[in-house]
């Protein structure tokens, strides 16, 4: 049986990461759990296995990756951290916030990790594997979601293999992503503005304590090339908001709102966040041709779950 025949899942444990940080320092692509979603990882120094990123998503090139770094001195290497940035990573990582910095002049990483951008995007995971993956690959990793470019994130090696089909590449079995929801990206300007970029894990109403109100940019379509409306889609309509349920329509229930699958009968959002793109995914296969999603409530996480389900609708059809 050749290589290709069947997708290697690897187990977690010390024998599983060393064969990925193996695979990854050679140029080659691994899938890695993390607690926001499953992430494609390659080594971001090396031009060759970021092309590899693109050319197994379908992603356009002009949509920057996100640099997964071990550490906040590691980060510090490839850009400039003012005292907000430096606040901000010492708050929230290991965890679900990416930063948006000026990349520093001669930094380590290839081109096409930013897309020519400026700028770059930073994060430390707090998942064990990939924390693991880091430590021993010893390179900054950059990790998309590991998924077909506009397929629904993964946040199980099944949904990873699903997407990418007899292409997947091999995936190291982390289980459930705890999060659920890409992690929230937040730009901070030289000029001391800041913007959300994506809401995520970490609310705005918590930057908003931190940072003071938000300021948009008039070119922010142009510094957020990847927050194009059509993404994350389930390849079906979806209708957002239903209160009750059409025949040929896979129902998601939210709280009292019953459903196939329902996100969080608790009415709990985190939970809920945590088991969207699983529930999308159940939809996506199954045989009914439409998709409708209970309403969800805005507050806290609730912001970045509607920020998906919009997403995912809009790309539907
Ligand atoms: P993904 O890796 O698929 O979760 O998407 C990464 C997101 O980060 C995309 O929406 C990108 O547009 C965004 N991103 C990455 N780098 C930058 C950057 N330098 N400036 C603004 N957004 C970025
Ligand atoms: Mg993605």
């Amino acid at each position: 049986m050749s290589d290709k025949d069947v997708t290697e899942v690897l187990p977690p444990d010390a024998e599983g990461i060393a064969q990925a940080a193996r695979i990854l320092g050679a140029g080659g692509l691994v899938a890695i759990p993390t607690e926001t979603v499953y992430g494609l990882a390659a080594r971001a120094d090396s031009a060759e296995a970021v092309a590899k990123i693109y050319a197994a998503k379908g992603r356009p090139d002009f949509n920057p990756l996100i640099v997964h770094v071990r550490d906040l001195d590691q980060a510090k290497q490839i850009a400039r951290f003012d005292d907000r940035a430096t606040d901000l990573a010492e708050r929230f990582w290991p965890g679900p916030l990416t930063l948006v910095l000026p990349l520093l002049d001669g930094a380590k990483v290839a081109g096409a990790v930013t897309a020519g951008l400026p700028t770059i995007a930073l994060r430390q995971p707090s998942h064990r594997v990939m924390r693991a993956v880091l430590e021993q690959t010893g390179v900054p990793l950059a990790a998309p979601s590991a998924n077909v470019s506009e397929d629904i994130s993964p946040t199980r090696p099944e949904h990873v293999l699903a997407s990418f089909g007899d292409a997947a590449p091999p995936v190291l079995d982390g289980g459930q992503s705890q999060k659920g929801l890409e992690s929230t990206i937040v730009a901070l300007r030289e000029d001391g503005s800041w913007s959300l970029l994506r809401p995520g894990p970490v609310t705005k109403e918590t930057l908003e304590r931190l940072l003071g109100g938000e300021r948009q940019v008039a070119d922010a379509g142009i510094e957020a090339p990847g927050q194009l409306t059509r993404h994350y889609s389930p390849g079906k309509p979806l209708r957002l908001s239903a209160t009750e349920v059409a025949p040929d329509e896979f129902f998601i229930g939210f709280g009292d709102v019953t459903g196939d699958c329902n996100l969080s009968e608790a009415g709990d959002l985190n939970e809920a966040a945590a088991r969207l793109y699983d529930c999308l995914h159940r939809g996506a296969a199954s045989d009914k041709p439409r998709i409708a999603v209970a309403p969800i409530p805005y507050g806290e996480v609730g912001r970045a779950i509607n920020d998906r389900l919009r997403r995912a609708s809009a790309g539907a059809g």
